[in-house]
């Protein structure tokens, strides 16, 4: 999928609404439209990538940014003492439903593991 129609593309584009909680030069952060959990942010970076195993060389610092603003977030969410998760799902059959990569960020309530 093209960037033109890609969902998180056009947040990223102001193109469609969302409740963004923090934001950096490379990425993104807003609240999940169905929260999974009582804090159920999304982590993306501004530039189309389909998911983590799309990531190439190029992206390390991106890579790296990506999971230092989820650590950010889970800190101004107020969840950094209690826990949280940092999850991010790789293809259809892990989960992924939007292909632009993003970084969940869940907390403020006890998560179980393993995941189903
Ligand atoms: P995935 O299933 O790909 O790991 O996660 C995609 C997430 O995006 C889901 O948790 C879903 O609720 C969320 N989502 C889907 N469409 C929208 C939307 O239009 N706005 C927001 N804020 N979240 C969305
Ligand atoms: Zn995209």
């Amino acid at each position: 999928m093209g960037s033109d129609d890609c969902l998180f593309c056009r947040i990223v584009r102001g193109e469609i609404p969302a409740d963004i909680v923090a934001e950096g030069d490379s990425w993104l952060a807003f609240r999940d439209i169905q929260p999974q959990a009582p804090v159920h942010v999304l982590v993306i970076p501004r530039r189309h990538v389909e998911g983590v195993g799309s990531l190439g060389e190029e992206d390390r610092d991106l890579a790296g940014e990506l999971l230092f603003a989820a650590a950010q977030v889970a800190r101004s969410e107020g969840i950094a003492e209690t826990g949280y998760r940092a999850v991010t799902n790789v293809g259809e059959r892990a989960g992924q439903s939007v292909f632009h990569l993003h970084v969940h960020v869940l907390g403020g309530r006890r998560m179980r593991w393993p995941p189903g």
